[in-house]
């Protein structure tokens, strides 16, 4: 049975996440802001953990709290979407690409950084939820913070990746589809369910051969 944390459960896509990987039989530790959510409260036999992932300080507590634990799957999943307009559009303020930087990207650094210790060597695996939107291969111009974030979530995934195979640990970035949540909205080409199974089979088939690999849900490969 393997351990797996979460980050930004207490709904979407990483709420989906920690309820399959549940319902397998894993050990799931649901992080998030909220962690008393109303989704992810009623969620039976998980743990729920305060963290967030823009707070380095939160990350560090919750690495104190899981001394002696050994995480199999770090899923870093929180996120969040501001500015989707073009270059005329009033939304794209200083503190709009500080806030966004602070979650996609840094929040990635603080969380993988603290819980490090804390990972099965070897056999460790980190996932980073990024998006096809930061590919510049798939470049499709407005919504500048967010593609920005995500082309940098991918970049340092896999910087991770080659840091961290010699002790045994692989880093890989996911697009999870277009999926319907509050971020992906309604019109939305996917389920979370369908977006959590597909993200699931591709965490299990990572490994440090793969290490590095920036992949979709349904395991097609992004060109970065
Ligand atoms: P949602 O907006 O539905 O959920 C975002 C989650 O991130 C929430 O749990 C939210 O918590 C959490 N979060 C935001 N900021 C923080 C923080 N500072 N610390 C901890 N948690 C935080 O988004 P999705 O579920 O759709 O997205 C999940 C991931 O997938 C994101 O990284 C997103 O960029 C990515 N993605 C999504 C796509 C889609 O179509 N939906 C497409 C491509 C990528 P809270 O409830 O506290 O706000």
């Amino acid at each position: 049975m393997a351990t797996v944390l979460v980050t930004g459960a207490s709904r979407g896509i990483g709420l989906a996440l920690a309820r399959r990987a549940a319902a397998r039989g894993d050990t799931v530790i649901a992080c998030a802001r909220d962690p008393e959510a109303a989704d992810l409260a009623g969620l039976d036999g998980v743990r729920r953990e305060p963290v967030d992932v823009a707070d380095p300080e939160t990350c560090a507590a919750l690495a104190r709290r899981l001394e002696g634990e050994t995480i199999d799957l770090l899923i870093c999943n929180a996120g969040v979407y501001v500015g989707r307009g073009r270059i005329d559009d009033a939304a794209f303020a200083p503190e709009d690409w500080a806030g966004t930087f602070a979650v996609n990207v840094a929040g990635v650094f603080h969380t993988v950084r603290a819980l490090r210790p804390l990972m099965r060597r070897p056999g460790g695996r980190i996932a980073v939820i990024s998006s096809r939107m930061g590919s510049n291969a798939e470049a499709g111009g407005g919504s500048y913070i967010y593609r920005a974030s995500k082309a940098a979530a991918t970049n340092l995934a896999t910087n991770l990746a080659l840091d961290l195979k010699p002790e045994g640990i692989a880093v890989a970035s996911y697009h999870p589809g277009w999926v319907r949540t509050d971020m992906g909205g309604d019109a939305a080409d996917i389920s979370v369910g369908e977006s959590a199974a597909g993200l699931l089979t591709r965490f299990d088939a990572l490994d440090l051969e793969t290490s590095g690999v920036f992949e979709a849900w349904d395991g097609r490969r992004i060109p970065f």
